[in-house]
C-alpha cells in the first residue's frame, strides 16, 4: 500500500471541543477526504481517493461491482485501516470506529444487518444505544414512524420476518436513531423492486430535510443520481469522474458504462 505514513487522524484526539463555530456551520465541508489509500492485507483497493461532502448534500458514490465503494465506507468508519487524510467538520476524523460513530458518522451497511429476532422497535432503540435522553428517544421513534409509515404499522413485528424493503427502512431508521450528522448508506437498492427503491429514494430527501447529510453508495447508478446533488464515479479503487448528478447523468461515458445506453450518445 502506498502513502506517506500513518494517517494524521490516527494520532488525533476524538474531540477537540474548542471552537464554537464548526467548519460545516461556516460553509466548510462536512467530510473531506484527500489521497485515501486502503485495502486488505497486501491487496490495495483504494488509490488516492479524494472527495468532499458538504452539509445537507446528498452525494452519490457510484460504480460497478468490486469497484471499492464498500471499502471506502469501511475506511471512513475506521473498520479497516487507511492512509491519507479524512477530516470531519474541519477536524481529523477520530481513529476508532466507536469514536467515529460518536462523532455522528453512521453507516447503514450493505445487507442491512438488523437484529433479525428483535422487533422493529427494539432495532430502532438499538440505534439509540449511546443516548441517555429517554424522552427525546421516544420523540425520535415517533418521528421515524412518520418518515417510515410502514414501520409504524410493524413496530412489534420481528425484523427478520419483514420484506427486504421494509428491512432496509428499518436499517435506515435505526441509523437515524443515532442522530447522525452524516449517514452513509451502502447499496440501499440491492435486491429490491424498483417501486420500493423509488420509495426509499423519496425517503432520502426527507432524511436530508431533517438536517442529515447523506453519502449514498450504489451500483444502481440511475437510482443514486436521481436523488443526489452531486456524485463520484469509482472504478478499480479510483475516482474517475465527479460532478453534479445531472452532469453525470448526461455524461456519454457514464451513460455508456452505467446507464445502459449502448449508443453512448444523447
Ligand atoms: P460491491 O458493490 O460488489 O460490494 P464494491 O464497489 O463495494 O462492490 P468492495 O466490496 O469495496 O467493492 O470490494 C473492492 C475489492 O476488494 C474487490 O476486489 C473485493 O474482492 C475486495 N474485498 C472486499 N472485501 C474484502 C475482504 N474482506 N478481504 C479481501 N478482499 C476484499
Amino acid at each position: 500500500m502506498s502513502g506517506e505514513g500513518p494517517s494524521r487522524a490516527a494520532n488525533s484526539a476524538p474531540s477537540g471541543g474548542r471552537a464554537a463555530a464548526t467548519a460545516a456551520s461556516v460553509g466548510g465541508p462536512l467530510l473531506e477526504i484527500a489521497g485515501l489509500d486502503a485495502g486488505y492485507g497486501e491487496m490495495q483497493v483504494l488509490r488516492g481517493v479524494s472527495l468532499v461532502v458538504r452539509p445537507a448534500e446528498i452525494v452519490a458514490m457510484v460504480g460497478g461491482n468490486g469497484a471499492g465503494k464498500t471499502t471506502l465506507l469501511r475506511a471512513i468508519s475506521r473498520l479497516i485501516s487507511s492512509r491519507g487524510n479524512i477530516a470531519f467538520d474541519g477536524r481529523p476524523l477520530p481513529a476508532t470506529a466507536d469514536d467515529v460513530f460518536a462523532a455522528g458518522l453512521v453507516q447503514v451497511p450493505e445487507g442491512r444487518q438488523l437484529f433479525d429476532r428483535m422487533s422493529v422497535e427494539e432495532n430502532l432503540r438499538m440505534g439509540a444505544y449511546r443516548r441517555r435522553d429517554a424522552s427525546a428517544i421516544a420523540q425520535d421513534l415517533e418521528r421515524m414512524y412518520g418518515i417510515f409509515p410502514r414501520l409504524a404499522d410493524r413496530r412489534r413485528q420481528i425484523a427478520g420476518s419483514m420484506s427486504g424493503g421494509e428491512q432496509q427502512m428499518c436499517a435506515m431508521a435505526r441509523a437515524m436513531m443515532a442522530r447522525p450528522r452524516l449517514m452513509m448508506v451502502d447499496e440501499m437498492s440491492l435486491g429490491l423492486a424498483p417501486v420500493i427503491v423509488d420509495l426509499l429514494l423519496e425517503t432520502m430527501t426527507r432524511i436530508r430535510a431533517e438536517g442529515v447529510t447523506v453519502l449514498l453508495v450504489e451500483q444502481d447508478v440511475h437510482a443514486a443520481l436521481s436523488v443526489a446533488d452531486r456524485g463520484y464515479v469509482m472504478e478499480t479503487g479510483e475516482i474517475v469522474r465527479e460532478g453534479t448528478a445531472r452532469g453525470l447523468e448526461s455524461d456519454p461515458e457514464v451513460q455508456r458504462a452505467y446507464l445502459g445506453d449502448v449508443t453512448g450518445g444523447d
